[in-house]
């Protein structure tokens, strides 16, 4: 029996659950009752698995990063979610997901996005599947992120600007919990991280678990052993993270690192650095740890990196946190930008400036030589070139590129 699972009641320790309005109540109860069943069906695994195949590219490579090692004395892994189709982990979520919508009888799809990844990835599966998409997104977002809103337009989706609140993620969310509530018979929300009510963070967090079924025999492969000593990844709403932990969960020979996004410092009035700074509350249909003042209004995030812009993270990661199961580090934007140009440099790779923060969490840790590190690249990094140029000097108190 696992300690860190989702229960029957749909929640991780104190976290989870599944508050949403009244109309939304048989919409949500109907997906509870009908996802294990649809997921754990064999002709539906059997979709779900050609497509990550011969659509997303599956597996992902593993791959052994030398120079890293050296620099860091372990042995490092790299995870390669950044050579996913559409560039990231999220499409193995919304194939996941629309394959369930469409067993559900469901026609049409919404989505929030945020930097616009989980939008594109939405957008895809919707023209893969000739499916009516709809996405919200906050109006500073829209603006923030042109060139993936033009992808999503490509694609055949709708995209409604968000204008209310901060006009970010956060409200993309509530509108499109909004939406959901005036259509709930025939819209399936597909949503994008382990967040949202019972039963999405365990849903999500299923689709993603195969990031970790892959690392398992990827390791025995390449070292003899289907365990490392340490496993890092970055963490917004929590998806990556769920999907490279989800098979080492209770295996405690495991360390797991996390790393949120500390803005300017997780102690300043400039941060997503939610697990370090939240406190209990409810947001978007579950318990979780929200940036709050003493209101419990919501807070506004603040990161360099839109994908970890969220002041809420999933309930399954507030519980590992608060049981101590996950070590969660603070990285900031100055260390983001270094890292990202750290593997950039040593390896060929521009990884997406969140990956980028699990990138810097090496350099906070101490490794012995022996040390099995396997670290996931969520995205690739071709979005955020212009970031990584303009910041370039703000990470020059790491050394020089
Ligand atoms: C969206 C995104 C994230 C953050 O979301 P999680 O649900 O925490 O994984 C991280 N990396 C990339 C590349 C993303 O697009």
């Amino acid at each position: 029996m696992s300690n860190y699972q989702v229960n029957e009641k749909g929640f991780y320790g104190e976290f989870g659950g599944a508050y949403v309005p009244e109309i939304l109540y048989k919409c949500v109860h109907d997906l509870q009752e009908a996802y294990l069943p649809i997921i754990e069906d064999e002709t539906f695994k059997a979709a779900y698995h050609a497509l990550l195949r011969d659509y997303v590219g599956r597996p992902s490579p593993l791959y052994f990063a030398q120079r890293m090692s050296e620099r860091y004395g372990c042995q490092l892994y790299l995870k390669r979610e950044d050579l996913n189709h559409t560039g990231a982990h999220k499409i193995n979520n919304t194939i996941g997901q629309i394959l369930l919508a469409k067993r559900m009888g469901k026609t049409r799809i919404i989505a929030e996005t945020g930097a616009g990844q989980h939008g594109v990835a939405t957008a895809t599966v919707c023209a893969l599947m000739n499916m009516k998409c709809e996405v919200f997104m906050g109006a500073t977002d829209v603006e923030r992120q042109h060139t993936n809103v033009e992808r999503m337009k490509m694609l055949g989706a709708e995209v409604h600007p968000v204008r209310t609140g901060n006009m970010t993620l956060s409200d993309a969310c509530s509108e499109a919990i909004r939406d959901w509530c005036c259509h709930p018979s025939d819209t399936f929300y597909i949503v994008g991280s382990t967040m949202g009510p019972h039963p999405y963070p365990d849903l999500v967090a299923r689709m993603q678990s195969v990031i970790s079924e892959e690392i398992k025999w990827q390791l025995e492969q390449k070292t003899g052993r289907d365990y490392p000593d340490y496993l890092i990844a970055c963490i917004g709403g929590g998806s990556n993270a769920a999907g490279t932990i989800y098979h080492y969960m209770d295996d405690e020979r495991v360390k797991i690192v996390l790393a949120e996004a500390g803005g300017h410092g997780w102690d300043t009035d400039h941060t997503a650095a939610t697990i370090h700074r939240g406190t209990t509350g409810i947001l978007h249909g579950a318990k979780m740890l929200v940036m709050q003042d003493d209101d419990g209004q919501i807070q506004e995030a603040f990161t360099i990196s839109a994908g970890l812009d969220y002041p809420g993270v999933g309930p399954m990661h507030c519980n590992m946190a608060k049981q101590g199961r996950t070590q969660v580090l603070s990285i900031n934007d100055d260390e983001a930008i270094y890292g990202g140009y750290e593997l950039t440099r040593m390896e060929g790779i521009i990884p997406a400036i969140e990956s980028a923060h699990a990138i810097a969490a090496l350099k906070k840790l101490s490794f012995k030589p022996s040390d099995v590190v396997v670290l996931t690249v969520s995205g690739r990094g071709d979005k955020d070139v212009e970031t990584y140029l303009k910041n370039k000097e703000m990470a020059k108190e790491y050394g020089k590129f």
